[in-house]
């Protein structure tokens, strides 16, 4: 069970946050100022922080600064509502490890989170964040998705599906392995949601163009490969 320490003083969301990570297992503690939250990463082991940048004592900006120049090398992700890329520089800069701009839907901030435990753990030292196949690009910090230089508009479902496939280019993946990556649970086979799902993300990624890149692997599954 991961430790999370999530600084935030507006009440709302704090609680909002706070609900679903421990619905989806993570222990929350919640610090309202950057006084508090020092002194609480201090005394206690987390796996993660969570930061935002309004604090009413001390920029979150800061705060993150701060915190790294006390060597602590916990994985930061820093939240703001203000979509501003100096924001997103400054943070990043100042040792955040990823950035989220409020609002946010849960299943986004819940992604970020397993994204950067993953890291953490070595599982994903070498993830890349920018991917890249044929023409398609995803920037899994930014969440944009591209198709020759297009957007193309995703759910966040669709986005992690879309990521492990182009994480594992020319391969053949199992709805199984689908369903436990994505969805992180036992595939049913009585169930078709996966083939739904593969099939939205089709019509998004390959519809009007020639090169098709999801294909289905009868029997097995599906593959991210091209045509050509
Ligand atoms: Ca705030």
């Amino acid at each position: 069970m991961s430790n999370i320490c999530l600084v935030e003083d507006e009440q709302k969301v704090a609680a909002f946050i706070c609900k679903g990570l421990e619905e989806n297992g993570y222990k929350v503690k919640e610090a309202k100022n950057a006084g508090l939250a020092k002194s609480l990463i201090q005394t206690s082991d987390f796996d993660l922080l969570i930061l935002d940048v309004m604090l009413p004592d001390m920029n979150g900006i800061d705060l993150c600064r701060h915190i790294r120049h006390t060597d602590n090398k916990t994985p930061i992700l820093m939240l703001s509502a203000l979509d501003q890329v100096q924001n997103k520089v400054s943070g990043l800069k100042a040792g955040a490890d990823d950035y989220l701009v409020k609002p946010f839907h849960f299943s986004e901030l819940l992604a970020r989170i397993e994204a950067l435990l993953r890291r953490q753990n070595g599982n994903g030292a070498e993830e890349e964040h920018v991917l890249i196949f044929e023409d398609l690009k995803l920037d899994t910090w930014s969440n944009i998705a591209e198709r020759a230089g297009s957007l193309i508009a995703l759910t966040a479902k669709e986005f992690t599906l879309l990521e492990l496939f182009m994480r594992h280019p020319n391969k053949v993946l199992s709805r199984e392995f689908i369903a436990e990556q994505v969805w992180k649970i036992d595939f049913d086979t009585g169930t078709n949601f996966i083939d739904v799902y593969v099939n939205y993300l089709r019509n998004k990624v390959d519809k009007g163009f020639k090169n098709k890149v999801i294909h289905t692997a009868i029997g097995m599954g599906y593959i991210l490969k091209s045509d050509k």
